[in-house]
């Protein structure tokens, strides 16, 4: 099965943005590309090996650059101030996660504010996820689920929003048919999607197939998150509801104490999903890079992504 050619943003969405404006679904509408997401860092060492990530990063040219946002707010002013640094710096489109369970509504325009006036213009809008003892109910107003924050960064400013897709459905979702309603329904106000990590190609066409037959044809952007430490991997996964497939982990748990190995194998899957991605007709991928540069590089190289976007006709 190929992918339908999907649509990049039409320009007339974002009427009044000027001309600094540099939105994402425009960018990868025009060919093969790469992008990442890194962490901001937490700590002094983290900070310095986030600089080596980035230096190391660079040749492959993002096509944007993805900052996370930590679950309770903890990162708002670290993802703040990494995202108007790359953008002041120009070498890679940032996008601010930004996470509405973590903040009431007027903090949220605050932020949005912020982000607005500092030019910075592409947001992902994401639910979060609220800490399990959490019971309170929702006070009237405010943001329960990711589709409000799109539409709220909508209403801020001239934001190319984006929010998060999930491949094998939402694990807060009572089905599938359900999940892909509500995805569907966010896809409207957003511009584009990026996919939680998944390991199977039919997964990600699916997916896609049942958001063209719900009438969705706005692009929705293949995450991979190459494995490069098993016990990180599985937690994720069980967090995502994301199933590593029995023949994946009987690989990796055969090397578990041998990192090298463990990365060598990460890279293999990796490298197979994306070229079967690519070959479906997917324009590009998303690494979760988890702030490590090697598993990228290596990825890109055998997959011939990065540098500027490709423009040929495809
Ligand atoms: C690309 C990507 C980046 C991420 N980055 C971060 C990050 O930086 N920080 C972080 O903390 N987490 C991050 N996450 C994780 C994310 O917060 C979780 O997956 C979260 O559980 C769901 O977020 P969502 O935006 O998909 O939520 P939603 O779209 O709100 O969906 C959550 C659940 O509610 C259902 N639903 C959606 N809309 C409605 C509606 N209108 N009415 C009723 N039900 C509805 C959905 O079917 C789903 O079951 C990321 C995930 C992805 C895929």
């Amino acid at each position: 099965m190929r992918l339908p050619r999907l649509q990049p943003a039409q320009p007339e969405a974002r009427k009044g943005a000027g001309d600094l404006m540099a939105w994402i679904s425009e960018l990868i509408g025009r060919g093969r590309f790469l992008s990442v997401e890194l962490w901001p860092p937490r700590s002094p060492e983290a900070e310095r090996r986030l600089e080596q990530v980035l230096l190391e990063l660079a040749p492959l040219a993002p096509a944007f650059t993805s900052i996370t946002y930590g679950a309770g707010g903890s990162t708002r002013e670290r993802t703040h101030e990494l995202v108007v640094r790359l953008r002041e710096e120009g070498k890679t489109t940032p996008m601010a996660h930004l996470v509405c369970a973590a903040h009431s509504r007027a903090e949220l325009v605050t932020i949005l504010e912020r982000y607005r006036d500092a030019g910075v213009e592409n947001i992902l809008a994401i639910r979060g996820d609220p800490p399990l003892d959490s019971t309170q109910a929702l006070a009237p107003g405010e943001l329960e689920h990711a589709v409000d924050l799109a539409a709220l960064a909508k209403d801020v400013g001239p934001f190319c929003v984006a929010v998060a897709a999930h491949p094998g459905g939402h694990p807060d979702s009572p089905d599938l048919r359900t999940d892909r309603r509500w995805l569907a329904e966010k896809m409207q106000v957003a511009d584009f999607a990026i996919t939680q990590f998944f390991f199977e190609l039919a997964d990600y066409l699916r997916l896609v197939d049942d958001l063209a037959k719900l009438g969705v044809d706005k692009l929705v952007v293949p995450g991979i998150m190459p494995i490069t430490n098993p016990r990180t991997v599985a937690k994720m996964a069980q967090l995502s509801g994301t199933e590593v497939p029995r023949r994946i982990a009987e690989r990796i748990e055969g090397v578990a104490d041998l990192p090298d190995e463990v990365r060598k194998i990460g890279v293999e899957v990796a490298v197979e999903l994306g070229a079967g991605l690519l070959e479906s007709g997917a324009q590009g991928i998303h690494l979760y890079t988890m702030n490590q540069a090697a598993a990228t590089l290596e990825i890109a190289a055998s997959l011939g992504l990065g540098g500027e976007p490709e423009r040929s006709g495809r």
